[in-house]
Order: C-alpha cells, then sequence, then structure tokens
C-alpha cells in the first residue's frame, strides 16, 4: 500500500515540479517543507515523511536545471498554453528587498503648469521682446474674437515689472480705449495695487485673450488656445517674479486646469519657475464685496513675496484698500 502510494505521489510531485519547472518557479518549490507539500496534495500527515524523501529525491533529479532557470527569465512567448492557462504566479525575488525609500512629505504647492506644449521651453522664442509679440500679433484674425473688436487690448505697465496681473479678457470701456482693466473691475484693480504700497505704472497688466469677446461672455477654449501662446511669450519677456491670476479663466489657463479657483485660491502655485497666486477677478469684487478680504490676504502674500511691507492688521475696505 504504501509502495502504491508513494509511486502515486512520486508521479504526481514529479509532474507537478515539470509543472513548476516549464514556468520556472522550481526554487519556490524545492524550498517548502514535506508539510506544505502534503497540504498542497490533501494528503494525510501520516504520509508527510514518505512525501518529503520523494520530493527530495525529485527535487534533486531537476536541481541542476532549476539554478539554470532561476537565472532566466521565463519566456512567455516560449509557453503560450501557459499565458492562457495558468494564473502568474509571482516568483522568488532573486535578490534581496531594496530598502524602502523615504517620500518626502508633499509640498505646499498644489499645481503646477505642465513642461510641455504651450508651457515648453523649447518652444520659446530666442530673443523675443514685448514690441515683438505686439508686431506677430499684428491685426490679428487668428481667432473669432476678431469680428466684434474695436481695439487689440495687448498690456499696459512697466515691461520690467516684478509683479504681473493676468486677467480674462477685454470688457467694453477696454475695446474702446485699448488698455486692459480700465473699466470699474480695472479701477478697483488700480485700487488694490496702490493698496500694495505700488503705483499701476510699477506692475504689467494683460489678459488671456486680446479681444473682447461678445457681450462681455467666458473666452471659448479654441479662442484660449489660439491666444494664449502671446500671453505665455509677455510673461517670458517681462519674466516677473510672481504672477497674479484675476480669476478663474486665467488661472486655469496657466496652470492648465478645471478645477475652480476656490479650491487653489490662496495657495502659492508654480508657473514656469515663477510663483503664481490665483485670486478673484475684480469684476466678482463688484460683485461679491465680501469676496475682497480673501482678495487682500492673497495680495499680502505677494507682498510678502516681494518684500513688500505689509501692515498689520490692515483690513480691505469696499475699495480694496487697507485701512
Ligand atoms: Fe487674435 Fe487673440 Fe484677438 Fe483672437 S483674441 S483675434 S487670437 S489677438
Amino acid at each position: 500500500m504504501a509502495d502504491r502510494i508513494s509511486e502515486n505521489l512520486q508521479d504526481k510531485i514529479s509532474a507537478r515540479l515539470r509543472f513548476y519547472q516549464d514556468i520556472g518557479i522550481d526554487l519556490f518549490y524545492r524550498n517548502r517543507t514535506a508539510s506544505a507539500a502534503s497540504s498542497q496534495l490533501d494528503l494525510p500527515a501520516s504520509q508527510s515523511e514518505t512525501i518529503n524523501s520523494v520530493s527530495i529525491a525529485v527535487v534533486a533529479e531537476y536541481s541542476e536545471t532549476v539554478e539554470t532557470l532561476i537565472v532566466a527569465e521565463p519566456s512567455v512567448e516560449e509557453s503560450p498554453v501557459l499565458e492562457d492557462t495558468v494564473p502568474r504566479t509571482p516568483r522568488k525575488p532573486l535578490l534581496p528587498a531594496a530598502p524602502a525609500l523615504q517620500v518626502p512629505a508633499p509640498p505646499k504647492v498644489v499645481l503646477s503648469a505642465p513642461k510641455s506644449g504651450l508651457f515648453d521651453a523649447t518652444s520659446k522664442i530666442s530673443g523675443d521682446s514685448l514690441l515683438k509679440i505686439r508686431d506677430d500679433i499684428g491685426d490679428c484674425t487668428r481667432c473669432k474674437l476678431h469680428k466684434a473688436r474695436n481695439k487689440i487690448v495687448f498690456a499696459d505697465g512697466n515691461p520690467k515689472a516684478k509683479l504681473v496681473f493676468v486677467g480674462e479678457g477685454p470688457g467694453r470701456d477696454e475695446d474702446m480705449q485699448g488698455l486692459p482693466f480700465v473699466g470699474r473691475a480695472g479701477k478697483l484693480l488700480t485700487q488694490m495695487i496702490e493698496a500694495m504700497g505700488l503705483q499701476r505704472q510699477d506692475v504689467y497688466i494683460c489678459n488671456v485673450v486680446k479681444c473682447r469677446p461678445p457681450e462681455n461672455r467666458l473666452p471659448e477654449p479654441d479662442e484660449i488656445k489660439t491666444c494664449s501662446p502671446f500671453l505665455l511669450r509677455q510673461l517670458d519677456a517681462v519674466d516677473p517674479q510672481v504672477i497674479v491670476a484675476l480669476g478663474a479663466c486665467a488661472a486655469q489657463t496657466l496652470l492648465q486646469t478645471t478645477r475652480g479657483i476656490s479650491h487653489f485660491r490662496g495657495q502659492w502655485q508654480e508657473f514656469g519657475g515663477r510663483k503664481l497666486m490665483a485670486t478673484y477677478h475684480p469684476a466678482y469684487l463688484l460683485r461679491n464685496p465680501p469676496a475682497k478680504a480673501d482678495v487682500w490676504k492673497d495680495l499680502q502674500m505677494v507682498m510678502v513675496e516681494l518684500g513688500l511691507e505689509v501692515k498689520r492688521g490692515a483690513k480691505s475696505t469696499s475699495a480694496g484698500k487697507p485701512s
């Protein structure tokens, strides 16, 4: 009886070893104990010793082949049937496990503009200047916004400014005058700039699109895509220390995100190696004056970054100025 069982077991073990050999995990099997083999074959514990001796003998028979197989990766191409029918078994690692990497805590910055596409350094124009960018825009008809515009609104302010404000697009007053932020929202922006201890001519002000969207609607994606390369060139040419994105359109365009501005407003972002602060658009503040307090907090962070004096206890007023 014992001999019959032994032969039966030997056949099973031999078959199993060939199977393991075929898929390249013989070493794994060889290192297993007799009790494990017994368990796998669903046999009584009383037969463990027999199994052990048989398995050792059979394993020894294959050991030379095993040493070869554990060096070479098992080839799926060589075993097409196994790939379809045998579940993938993780191989025992041949090298000691590498020590766990210490992953540093994520930085405060929550978004950053991608370094590809429009933002790729390789797309920068050598020797670019604001003059050249304006020349390139010319009497632009690249997108449908040209149809209803009166004037192209390129920018205003200091071409060497440390601080750049980026808005969404011209409104009616801007379209008439050819200057950004000259209407009611523009006056509020000017007051905010002065509250920071700066003059409007100290900063550079521009928009994502240079022509007024009809009825002051939001610029559409194709219009933003067509016009924003000019904005990116402007930012590179001015090379400011800090960019303030006014409103969701500017923030989402520069950061290439669809997240709502309230999710990342008031936190420093990174744009092309520069610091970017997203805050609410002055036009929104005209409709929602309580939000001025949030904007003033954001601008105070900008002031700290630029080394401007921040008066402790200063609060925003209805005009956006600290009291
Ligand atoms: Fe050209 Fe920009 Fe005006 Fe469109 S919005 S017509 S791309 S300047």
